[in-house]
């Protein structure tokens, strides 16, 4: 049983393997604790997940509340949200973090839900600080800041939770930085029984199929995105061209994505996926705060638009202000050009 006042962290893993979004929690959660002198958990369900609980500790954790059962070996609600629900009433802790993943978002709702504390979804920024209720008269004490854009992104919202504990919150994977792995860590890794309900296992899962994705946005160095300034899928293919010449990978916004000339998994912001590369090439794209969400802590911005106005153009370290179908060819045909005085040189 711990005494001290904690922050929580849902740890999702897959066949043992912990996801990066759970890591990156982690390493938010330490940030967090150590001006409080919080103590930092993960709560981690899976069969014979032993070697992730330690994972979770070389990132940052002080405990792992582990629920090995077979019964938890694949994410299913019910019983996954029967150990957090059951735990975090039986040792009440301050902050509940959740993944923003397909599994963190079904599971979230149903235990914030059942705790009647509310939930705050798809965090750009976690932060601890002061609230001073005017309503209520009084000020409340190391709150959690719940930061992220609301409607439609106009604004930038800070939530706060001053009346029910866990302060629960969700963040996408790829916002918050991921902690170095430590192996000389030391934690404590507890061991909790599951006290499922008949009406846990409502849900049989039968069979299971791992699709894995080829698109490597999060960790490409350099990504190459396209927006409506692109005319066609054809013009699209130079951003393939280009990508292909610096070693990177193809982004989009979701504009891009809803004409059909790329793949939802290529999105890049709010609702797609957020990215830190060393190059961000933003061709066509105008930086509506929602896409902008996902790319603005790239290293180096080079932003190409016919609009010297765009927000995009605003936040570039360098910008471009002409057609990409005239500005794309001549990037491609200098890179091919470079390439080949270089592959003479060293003949
Ligand atoms: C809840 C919510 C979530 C969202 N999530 C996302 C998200 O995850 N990702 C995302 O991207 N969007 C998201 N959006 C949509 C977002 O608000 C914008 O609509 C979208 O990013 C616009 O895409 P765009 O910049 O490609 O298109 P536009 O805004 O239409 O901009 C096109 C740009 O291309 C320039 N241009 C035009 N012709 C040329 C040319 N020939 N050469 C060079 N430049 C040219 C124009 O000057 C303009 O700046 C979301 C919106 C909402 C409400």
């Amino acid at each position: 049983m711990t005494e001290r006042q904690s922050i929580w962290v849902f740890i999702e893993q897959v066949d043992g393997r912990v996801a990066d979004v759970s890591l990156e929690l982690i390493g938010r959660a330490r940030e967090l604790a150590d001006p409080l002198g919080y103590e930092v958990v993960g709560l981690l369900c899976g069969h014979e997940v032993e070697e992730a609980a330690r994972d979770v500790i070389r990132h940052g954790a002080d405990r792992v509340l582990l629920a090995d059962d077979a019964e938890l070996a694949s994410y299913r609600t019910l019983p996954y949200a029967r150990v957090a629900i059951t735990e975090a009433r039986r040792r009440q802790p301050e902050i509940f973090l959740v993944g923003g993943t397909p599994n963190g978002r079904d599971f979230a709702p149903r235990v914030a839900s059942a705790l009647r504390c509310g939930l705050t979804a798809d965090c750009t920024d976690l932060q601890i600080g002061d609230y001073e209720s005017r309503r209520e008269g009084k000020t409340f004490r190391n709150l959690l800041f719940q930061i992220r854009p609301a409607f439609g992104g106009n604004l930038v919202a800070t939530i706060v939770n001053p009346n029910s504990r866990p302060q629960m919150a969700t963040v996408r994977e790829g916002v918050m930085r991921m902690p170095a792995s430590d192996a000389s860590r030391t934690g404590v890794v507890e061991a909790v029984v599951p006290e499922f309900e008949l009406g846990d296992f409502a849900l049989e899962i039968l069979s299971r199929q791992v699709r894995h994705s080829t698109v490597k946005l999060k960790d490409a160095p350099v990504i190459v995105a396209g927006g409506a300034g692109i005319s066609d899928a054809e013009e699209f293919a130079l951003l393939r061209d280009l990508a292909n010449l610096l070693g990177g990978e193809v982004g989009a916004s979701r504009a891009a994505v809803d004409a059909g000339w790329i793949g939802r998994e290529h999105q890049v912001g709010q609702t797609g996926t957020t990215v830190r590369p060393r190059l961000y090439i933003a061709a066509g794209i105008s930086g509506a705060i929602q896409h902008r969400a996902g790319m603005d802590q790239s290293s180096k911005i080079i932003a190409i638009n016919t609009d010297p106005t765009a927000p995009m153009l605003q936040i570039a370290h360098y910008r471009i202000v002409g057609d990409v179908g005239e500005v794309l060819p001549m990037i491609i045909k200098a890179l091919r050009e470079r390439s080949m005085d270089h592959r003479e040189e060293t003949e």
